[in-house]
């Protein structure tokens, strides 16, 4: 296995080296093409740990990049003021580029740093920092509280690295459900998300039929890989509306418990 690995990260690589910027997920798309045409069990434990290695490493080095280049725009402005003097294009225009970098880089840290890191999805973070205004919605809208069905039973069964899968799956199931502008889809903890409707998307879809007829598609979804044949998984959710400079904490008590009475019913 470490043979074909090898070979698989070499060519991979080879691949996007003419790339100016590399992202975790360009890497992870190749990588998992490369593997497919040389014939890889990509459910393989030390495959995927590699593949949030590599992630990481990833933004380490861009972290590192970033705070060597904020130390350099010290003397980048020193340059700048000499090169304005001298009227010196080619040293502006090269300055430009450096500093048009470091944009690149700060806002792909800034998208990380409001990511969870296995499944994508909004993170806690990005919902208290930068949505929400001193815990208060900064808008009307809804909020669902979802919760995925006996997952433990599916870590329990599968295995850890497939219940993982089976997250990532479920973010990627509701963003393509739910893809319209002032929808939000946040991973809250473990097995539970919210799902935040501005009101921007009242107008375009009616969010309690959407969510019915979203939690009943998943419950038919097949999910199969290498090793499993039918995987089949559901959710409970609760929903209700907040309002503009509403307290998160009460919403979510609430929200909470409708999730709860609507797990009872799935049972
Ligand atoms: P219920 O229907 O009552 O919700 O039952 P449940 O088994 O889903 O119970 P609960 O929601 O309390 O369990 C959540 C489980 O999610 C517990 C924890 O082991 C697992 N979990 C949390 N985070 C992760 C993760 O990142 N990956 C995996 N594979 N499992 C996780
Ligand atoms: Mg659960």
């Amino acid at each position: 296995m470490t043979a074909k690995l090898k070979e698989i990260t070499f060519l991979t690589i080879k691949n996007l080296k003419n790339n100016e910027i590399i992202l975790p997920g360009d890497y992870s798309k190749v990588f998992d093409q490369i593997a497919k045409t040389l014939d890889i069990d990509l459910q393989d434990d030390k495959v995927m740990q590699k593949e949030l290695r590599y992630s990481t490493d990833q933004i380490n080095k861009i972290v590192d990049k970033t705070s060597k280049s904020l130390t350099e725009i010290h003397s980048s402005t020193e340059k700048a003021q000499k090169a304005i003097l001298d009227k010196d294009d080619v040293s502006l225009s090269h300055i430009s580029r450096e500093i048009l970098d470091m944009q690149e880089q700060i806002s792909f840290l800034q998208k990380e740093l409001f990511s969870d890191a296995l499944t994508k999805a909004y993170n806690r973070k990005w919902l208290n920092d930068y949505y929400l205004k001193e815990e208060k919605f900064p808008e009307n809208g809804k909020l669902v509280f979802l919760d995925i069905n006996k997952f433990k039973t599916i870590n329990d069964t599968y295995g850890h690295l497939i219940g993982d899968q089976v997250l990532k799956y479920l973010v990627k199931f509701l963003q393509s459900q739910l893809n319209f502008p002032s929808i939000y889809v946040v991973r809250y903890a473990g097995d539970e998300f919210l799902i935040l409707f501005g009101e921007e998307v009242f107008r375009e879809i009616n969010v309690e039929d959407k969510m019915k007829d979203v939690q009943e598609k998943l419950s038919n979804q097949k999910l199969k890989s290498a090793k499993i044949d039918n995987l089949q998984f559901s959710f409970s959710y609760g929903l209700l509306d907040y309002k503009k400079d509403e307290n998160i904490t009460n919403v979510l008590t609430k929200a909470d418990a409708l999730m709860y009475e609507n797990k009872q019913k799935n049972r």
